[in-house]
């Protein structure tokens, strides 16, 4: 069995978060159309296929497609760092992904991915590429 696929004992999602602790962005790439998806599936989003979604290493970079600032958080979890800015990038690779970023970005500047830890997960972060 390989290391990469998705068992009981192993969450569809840890190569994902494994990553953001080593300081990597991956995503899903489908083995037959090679469709790309940010969050872990079971199936392709793009052609329904369910036998291979490969993980791949993303570079990091990404364009910003939507910018939200947070006054209230959610949840007391997030309390400690409103006001916050979340995004949604678009990778260089092609799928989306939601995550906080440095305050003042802008729809269309390009960013790079940094990472956090908060309440003991690892979180993304853009920053604007210089
Ligand atoms: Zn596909």
């Amino acid at each position: 069995m390989n290391a990469m696929e998705p068992s009981l004992a192993r969450p569809l999602a840890a190569p994902y978060t494994d990553g953001l602790r080593e300081g990597l962005l991956r995503y899903q790439q489908c083995s037959a159309c090679g469709g790309a998806q940010t969050l872990a599936r079971y199936a392709c989003q793009h052609c329904g296929q369910r036998t291979a979604m490969p993980w791949r290493d993303a570079a990091g970079t990404a364009t910003v497609c939507a910018v939200t600032e947070v006054a209230r958080a959610p949840s007391d979890e997030f309390r400690a760092l409103a006001p916050y800015t979340l995004v949604i990038v678009q990778l260089d690779e092609g799928p989306r992904l939601m995550a906080h970023a440095a305050a003042g970005v802008q729809i269309g500047q390009r960013v790079r991915a940094s990472f956090f830890e908060h309440h003991g997960r690892t979180l993304v972060r853009f920053e604007p590429l210089t």
